[in-house]
């Protein structure tokens, strides 16, 4: 018996069960991996249906074909849909049954009326797996995950590449006497495409699990602004290039007035509704190019490239107003705010993030001690 098993066959019927073992083993428990377990799915479903169809060469029984063809189709549905949470999409569907039950209705005619089903039967669930795959590459590589941009192209380029083998596969099955050598070397070449396939899919989660572990360490989950560590690196960059050129730039520091009585009468998750607005407030009347980050609770910090403290000063007022007059809203109540502030030039006042920082948190203080809402950039 096992001599009668293609053993090319088996090949890709062992590669697939274990790659989409492992697939579904890395995915367990794990509800971000949703592509990769999608993705093992369709492997075991392609690799069940390659066991069928290994079965039909040693019982040479009709509907092992059937059944076989039918799961290689049906096993492109998970496939594709899980190479597609990465472009943030989803195949319709309603189409992708509907392929599958025409797929399945032309199997079912070739299996119960073709004198020999064995050539039609060979390439019965191309066209449907083409279909999957060209929309899935197509969109695929149109709307990548952005922090696995080259990764998902391509990993996208892999599929397309993929359904122009099968196509190829069609062609060459109604040209060729040897059909077994036409099967055999495809079935090289999609072990090598599902490895392929496979590496890239992790090495996308390992891109997406880097962003997420690099958004955590720099970013600041209530405003989405970056915090103090992400804050400190862009200073100690700009720093260097400010030695470098000569030119100087601003660091501005903004506190909320009386923000202790914000959370005191309007509870604290207005409190978090009232930062959320001011860094809004604050994003949008910045210059692109500015960073603003939140260096402390209520404390925000802007670093203000190729500027002096005079020009730094009018900014900080403009942004101080601004804030004055447009109070927050949450639950429907609006929440006046104002802010104070403390400006520093970089060499001038300090030529490091300690002596800097330190002189506009004494600025601030002061705009503090003078009875807030205000700003000051000298000593
Ligand atoms: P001042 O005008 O002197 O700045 O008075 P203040 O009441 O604003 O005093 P201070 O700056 O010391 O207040 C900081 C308050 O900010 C204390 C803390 O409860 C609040 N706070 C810090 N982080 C958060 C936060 O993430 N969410 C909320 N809701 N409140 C915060
Ligand atoms: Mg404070
Ligand atoms: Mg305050």
């Amino acid at each position: 018996m096992l001599a009668k098993l293609p053993m090319l066959g088996l090949a890709l019927l062992l590669v697939h069960l274990t790659l989409g073992g492992l697939s579904l083993a890395a995915a367990r428990g794990v509800n971000r991996l949703r592509s990769v377990r999608l993705w093992g799915w369709g492997l075991i479903v392609y690799a069940a249906g390659v066991l069928f169809i290994n079965l039909d060469s040693v019982f040479d029984y009709r509907p092992t074909h059937l059944i076989g063809n039918l799961l290689i189709a049906a096993g492109t549905i998970p496939l594709v849909q899980g190479l597609l949470v990465n472009s943030g999409r989803q195949a319709n569907k309603r189409w992708a049954w509907a392929g599958l039950i025409l797929t399945g209705l032309a199997l079912l005619a070739n299996c119960l009326f073709s004198t020999d089903p064995r050539p039609l039967n060979l390439i019965a669930p191309s066209p449907f797996a083409i279909t999957m795959f060209v929309y899935g590459g197509i969109t695929l590589w149109r709307h990548p995950l952005p922090p696995a941009r080259n990764t998902c192209r391509l990993l996208a380029a892999g599929m397309l590449a993929c359904s122009l083998l099968w196509s190829l596969r069609i062609a060459a099955l109604l040209a060729a006497d040897d059909t077994q050598g036409v099967i055999d070397l495809f079935s090289i070449a999609q072990i090598l495409f599902s490895m392929i396939g496979m590496l890239c899919l992790f090495w996308i989660e390992v891109l997406k699990m880097e962003d997420r572990l690099t958004t955590m360490a720099y970013g600041d989950s209530l405003t989405g602004l970056p915090n103090r560590r992400a804050t400190v690196s862009r200073f100690d960059e700009q720093a260097s290039r400010a030695r470098r050129t000569g030119r100087p730039f601003a660091l501005m520091l903004f506190d909320i007035d009386y923000f202790k009585k914000v959370n005191d009468t309007h509870g604290h998750q207005a409190g978090d509704a009232v930062l959320r607005h001011l860094a809004e407030t604050l994003t949008s009347a910045k210059r692109q190019e500015d960073l603003l980050g939140r260096v402390g609770g209520e404390e925000f910090m802007m670093l203000l490239y190729d500027t002096g403290r005079p020009d730094a000063r009018t900014m900080a007022e403009r942004m101080r107003e601004q804030v004055a007059r447009s109070p927050a809203t949450y639950e429907g109540k609006s929440i006046p705010i104002t802010i104070s502030g403390g400006v520093a030039e970089f060499p001038a006042d300090g030529d490091c993030w300690d002596t800097l920082f330190n002189k506009a948190d004494e600025r601030l203080y002061r705009s503090k001690a003078e009875g807030r809402n205000r700003i000051t950039a000298d000593d």
